[in-house]
């Protein structure tokens, strides 16, 4: 890896180097916000004494480079994701992994779902290809909106993306369901879940049915208009909006993705487009990113693409809760937002 742009100022030659892993465009805005944050970060390339490095925080780790960390005691990913960690199976055992919680994340999130759904809903392709065109169509809903009461939205995976976007939709009146791997029993109202989780964030959204595990995924996703993807990406999870689960849609249902490309088969969803069963899908996240231009996704008329920026890192965040673990690893302190390995995320 190499170093882009700006210096990395210098190093301390102590046993303390913090390997910092990544080729974002901004990484050198990282690697000053962990220095001014009094993290001894360091580029691979800076490393001095690999053997040292206790902490390694990054994107994409390769097993090359962590197996030249015998010491290394956790791993900090950049995001909310650690797909990207965990899922090649390359973290050593005994080593935990971290992710980032961040609600200013979440909310980008949901910002951008809620656009996705009304994008979706308000026909707003259609109104773009007409204006392209100088075209005054007041055909295009025929006059018989459809109501935020009557589109079923159903989003797979509940956790802190998928509330969040939950709690949006539901505050704006949409008909909101959920799919995640464990029960919620009993149900807690809002202000129970928030007591029991000091007020942060809530495992449930009051008005929103959750369906559980493969065996409730089909009620699920016959009741979804709107078929929205959060889930983390897992063994589990990988290609599950396939051509069964797609053809369970109600006939000109909309798929949204913001999670991972490798959730959807991308020729079963063109074919279910090709065929108008999925009148069209909003995706953010791609099987192959940067998206090659010689994807047909790109020119596709039914499909809507952002580059995965539908919830970009904050860097000040982000490093404020990465710093904050990394003093508690020195201190000997449990470390927050550590991900369940065995699940994968
Ligand atoms: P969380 O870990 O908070 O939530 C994951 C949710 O998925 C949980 O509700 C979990 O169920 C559910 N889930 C996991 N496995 C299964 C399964 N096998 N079957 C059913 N449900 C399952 O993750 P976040 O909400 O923070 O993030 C979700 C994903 O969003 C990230 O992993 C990342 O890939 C993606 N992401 C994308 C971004 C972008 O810019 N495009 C930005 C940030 C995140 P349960 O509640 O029962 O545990």
């Amino acid at each position: 890896m190499t170093q882009t742009g700006a210096s990395s100022g210098t190093t301390s030659a102590g046993s303390d180097q913090v390997l910092l892993f990544c080729d974002w465009l901004n990484r050198q805005q990282w690697y000053d916000h962990f220095r001014a944050a009094s993290v001894p970060v360091a580029w691979p390339e800076e490393i001095q004494n690999w053997a040292a490095v206790r902490y390694a925080i990054g994107w994409n780790f390769t097993a090359e480079v962590l197996s030249k960390m015998p010491g290394l005691r956790a791993i900090a990913s950049m995001g909310a994701g650690v797909d990207h960690a965990i899922g090649p199976g390359i973290i050593p055992h005994g080593v935990e992994v971290v992710r980032i919680v961040d609600p200013l994340m979440a909310q980008r999130m949901a910002t951008w779902v809620m656009w996705a759904v009304i994008n979706f809903q308000r026909k707003m392709d259609m109104y773009g290809k007409a204006q392209a065109e100088r075209r005054w169509d007041k055909k295009i809903e025929n006059l018989k909106p459809w109501d935020n009461g009557e589109v079923r939205v159903g989003i797979m995976g509940f956790g802190v993306m998928g509330q969040a976007s939950a709690r949006l939709l539901v505050a704006a009146g949409y008909n909101v369901a959920a799919w995640a791997r464990t029960r919620r029993t009993p149900t807690p109202t809002l202000a129970e879940d928030m007591d029991a989780n000091g007020g942060g964030a809530v495992a449930s959204v009051e008005g929103v049915h959750v369906y559980v595990g493969r065996d409730e995924l089909r009620q699920f996703v016959e009741r979804s208009d709107i078929l929205v993807c959060l889930l983390p990406l897992t063994p589990e999870t990988e290609g599950i909006i396939n051509g069964e689960v797609l053809g369970w849609l109600p006939a000109g249902s909309g798929v949204i993705n913001a999670a991972r490309g490798r959730h959807v088969d991308e020729a079963a969803l063109i074919k279910a487009l090709d065929e108008g069963h999925v009148a069209g899908a909003i995706l953010d996240v791609f099987a192959t990113e940067p998206l090659p231009p010689e994807s047909l996704l790109w020119s596709h008329p039914r499909i809507r693409i952002t580059p995965h920026v539908s919830s970009i890192t904050d860097v000040p965040n982000a490093v404020a809760q990465i710093s904050e673990n990394y003093r508690r690893l020195v201190s000997g302190l449990p470390l927050l937002n550590v991900v369940n390995k065995a699940a994968g995320y």
